[in-house]
């Protein structure tokens, strides 16, 4: 193959289920072998990443207008699988300083206790930021333990993306590109077979409501491990179906 006919390949959901199914039968499945399996997930995401941007900058096919900074696609409502809900919330346990995790902690349980079970169309129309959005700088504070779903978020127009901010317009189109996407789906559809057929309860979580149950409830993740649904008020369906506010 030409180096100019060469393109990534995302991860395809049944191979990848394998590759998680055998990682699971020679670890176990504990909270070191799921944490572990979250962040290889991540460090292969970003190499498909990589290779995906290279592709775009030779072939041209599309151009990512995303920026440092520039965080309107952060007023939403974002959704996980367990897994990632509890890396994520073990990177802010242990990445950051003792009082600004204590800071964080506070801050997503009285955001979640105020917002919960608004939609993704109702937080962006409300502008209402993720709490791990850095008011100030506009930069996300977990960035090395962000979530797939914000992984995957890739603008082509910057212009379209203020629009649909500026004007509170939670359905204006911004274009993207589906390999971002595929990854990310891959990934879920890994995740939600190795672990599901292990028993386990996977169904997709809104973030904050998710972060908010681990870090207030108790023996949350063992209780997960054990094949209990500790998340029953964090499920994302049940915020899907709250209409945004009307445009004002
Ligand atoms: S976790 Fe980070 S990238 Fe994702 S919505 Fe929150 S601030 Fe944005």
């Amino acid at each position: 193959m030409q180096a100019a006919d060469w393109k990534p390949v995302p991860p395809e959901g049944e191979r990848e289920s394998r590759r998680y199914i055998d990682y699971f039968t020679r670890n176990g499945i504990t909270k070191g072998s799921v944490l572990k399996s979250v962040e290889l997930t991540y460090a292969r995401s970003n190499v498909f990443f990589d290779d995906t941007y290279t592709y775009f900058e030779k072939s041209g096919t599309f151009r990512v207008a995303c920026a440092k900074g520039c965080a309107m696609c952060c007023h939403t409502m974002v959704s996980v699988l367990p897994p990632e809900a509890f890396y994520l919330a073990n990177y802010i346990r242990t990445q950051f300083e003792p009082d600004a995790s204590r800071a964080m902690i506070e801050r997503i349980v009285a955001h979640d206790a105020e917002h919960r079970g608004k939609s993704g169309a109702a937080r962006h129309v409300g502008h209402i930021a993720c709490p791990m959005l850095d008011p100030e700088t506009h930069l996300c504070t977990v960035h090395a333990g962000r979530p797939l779903t914000c992984r995957s978020m890739h603008s082509g127009d910057l212009g379209a993306c203020r629009t649909a901010f500026d004007t509170r317009d939670a359905y204006h189109p911004a274009p993207s590109h589906a390999l971002f996407f595929k990854n990310t789906q891959a990934y879920y559809d890994a995740y939600g077979t190795a672990l599901y057929d292990s028993g386990l309860f996977v169904e997709p979580l809104e973030l904050n409501a998710a972060l908010a149950t681990i870090f207030t409830g108790k023996n949350v993740f063992v209780r997960w491990l054990k094949g209990e649904n500790p998340f029953e008020e964090a499920l994302a369906d049940a915020a899907l179906t709250d209409a945004p506010p009307p445009v004002s």
